[in-house]
């Protein structure tokens, strides 16, 4: 064989990995952006790159070597095809509405089509000062970032959508908050970054040909199904799938005990995606006051409020799509009302069906719920914890002395006892044990990202440079309905030494 033709043993690397930009967002007018490149920093270092996320997107993750990869995603070197910006959007913070947010610290790189023929948005987080940092630096502590990359990526294998994590990189510099920190880039993939705040940044500025405009961009990327529809009853079914994607999100998110921490309507992705990982937290123990924000007093927030926070939000989104709905204002407000009013019954019936299936109910009949809330209402009492309680009772299913594994977690386990007790009755008609503990298992997660344990791993990174506990933790939260062993310590709840009871906002 003449070697001459063989191909070299390793591919020369290339300076740019080649990524199919397909960008749409660049393409609308010049108020709904500012553009700009990203601000260099020192000295990048690539932390994590999601090779599997990469290729779903038709990324080569090994087009470039390592550097260049930390350069193009710290925001140092502008990858072929890239047209940075950052988007413009307003929000109610807290309720309090601010008519100018916009990416702050955001840089959209450009938008991809995915192997699944979907769009999305290749964003860098932490990139930089831009027209809308206001008082704020541009950039990201480490820590936060590899926080949002480690949550982002379990609630993406828990099955909720999200935005992901195609990144994390090291920047070399300090940034500054309460004290000084190591500085991070996050790339964030989204499907897009719409909000809520988006539509009202606009509204705000009585800029109803932007309100269209977006409206009908957004139903192009998120309702292509609706874009053949007469306005305005197109403007009227957007509206509705936005609220039915919240109502799906929020149920999703009860069910493997996500507090969110800052549903602020800019927070509120058009998409359903779970955006923004900021002080959001998963229980430990159950308990549907908890608030996890330093800056909630009011619990606004709060793990059981977060369906009627979702419900205000999509209020304030159909506020801005009045003037496309109808004329007079009143008739507008009717037709919004009415396509509202599918979020609470989405919601109540995802929760239920959700609720219910955590028990091992795959066909739900009256009573059902009510014995999935008795449950809840004793964990509640008992300070049980969420995910041990669901994830054990699957395998106390078929053999009634494995509740010997879950009586201790509640503090008065005769509580426990009369309510299972009620339970196996009821399961006895939902077909074979096995059958019915294989079902929950697949609905009732063994790992979550356990504030103790991405606490843990951030701190090994950020203070010792070991990223081992990040990795093994990534490693864990993206397998998570796998058996594990009963003294694993990514299923275990955190000692009283380590519990964490407050995530700051300072990201
Ligand atoms: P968040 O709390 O991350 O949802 O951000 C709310 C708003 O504050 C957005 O407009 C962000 O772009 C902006 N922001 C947050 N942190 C910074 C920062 N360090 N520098 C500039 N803007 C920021
Ligand atoms: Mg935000």
């Amino acid at each position: 064989m003449d070697a001459s033709a063989a191909p070299p043993l390793t591919q020369p690397r290339k300076a740019d990995p080649g990524i199919s930009f397909d960008n749409t967002y660049a393409r609308l007018p010049a108020r709904f952006y500012a553009r700009l490149p990203p601000t260099p920093v020192a000295e990048p270092t690539l932390i994590a790159l999601n090779e599997g996320l990469c290729r779903s997107l038709g990324i080569d993750p090994e087009a470039v070597d390592e550097t260049t990869w930390a350069a193009i995603l710290a925001g140092n070197r502008l990858p072929a095809g890239a047209e940075p910006l950052a988007q413009a959007y307003a929000g109610h913070q807290f309720g309090v509405f601010v008519p100018s947010l916009g990416d702050g610290r955001a840089i959209l790189l450009g938008e991809v089509v995915g192997t699944d023929g979907v769009r999305r948005d290749l964003q860098l987080k932490g990139s930089g000062r831009t027209p809308f940092s206001r008082m704020g630096d541009g950039r990201a502590p480490l820590g936060p970032v590899l926080r949002e990359f480690l949550v982002s990526e379990a609630m993406a294998a828990l099955g909720i959508p999200t935005t992901r994590s195609l990144a994390a990189v090291a920047s070399g510099e300090a940034v500054y908050r309460d004290r000084v920190l190591p500085g991070g880039v996050l790339t964030r993939v989204a499907s897009s970054h719409l909000r809520v705040g988006t539509f009202q940044y606009f509204a705000a500025r009585n800029d109803i040909e932007a309100v269209r405009l977006l409206a009908d961009y957004a139903i192009a990327r998120h309702d292509p199904d609706l874009a053949d529809m007469p306005a305005p009853e197109r403007y009227r079914a957007f509206l509705e799938r936005v609220a039915l994607r919240q109502a799906d999100l929020v149920a999703a998110w009860l069910m493997v005990g996500f507090v969110h921490g800052v549903m602020n309507t800019d927070n509120c992705a058009i998409s359903g995606e779970t955006i923004d990982f900021g002080p959001c937290a998963f229980l430990d123990a159950y308990e549907p006051g908890a608030v996890f924000s330093s800056i909630d007093h009011g619990g606004r927030y709060a793990y059981a409020n977060q369906p009627r926070i979702a419900a205000w939000n999509l209020a304030r989104l159909a506020d801005c799509l009045l003037p496309l709905l109808a004329e007079p204002q009143e008739e507008a407000i009717a037709i919004a009302e009415d396509a509202l009013a599918a979020f609470g019954e989405r919601f109540r019936t995802a929760y239920r069906a959700g609720i219910v299936r955590k028990i091992g109910i795959a066909r739900p009949r009256e009573g059902d719920a009510e014995l999935a809330a008795d449950l809840l209402a004793r964990m509640a009492e008992n300070g049980a914890d969420f995910t041990l309680t669901f994830r054990r009772l699957a395998e106390a299913v078929g053999d009634p002395a494995a509740d010997g594994a879950i009586r201790p977690l509640f503090a008065d386990p005769a509580a426990f006892d009369s309510w299972a007790e009620r339970w196996r009755a009821r399961l006895v008609e939902e077909g074979p044990a096995e059958e019915v503990a294989a079902r929950m298992k697949r609905t009732n997660p063994a790992v979550i990202p356990r504030n103790h344990l991405v606490e843990g791993a951030i701190a090994a990174a950020v203070e010792r440079g070991d990223l081992g506990p990040f990795a093994c933790l990534h490693a864990a939260l993206i397998d998570p309905y796998a058996d594990r062993t009963p003294d694993d310590r990514y299923t275990l709840p955190p000692a009283p030494h380590e519990r964490v009871t407050v995530t700051f906002c300072g990201t």
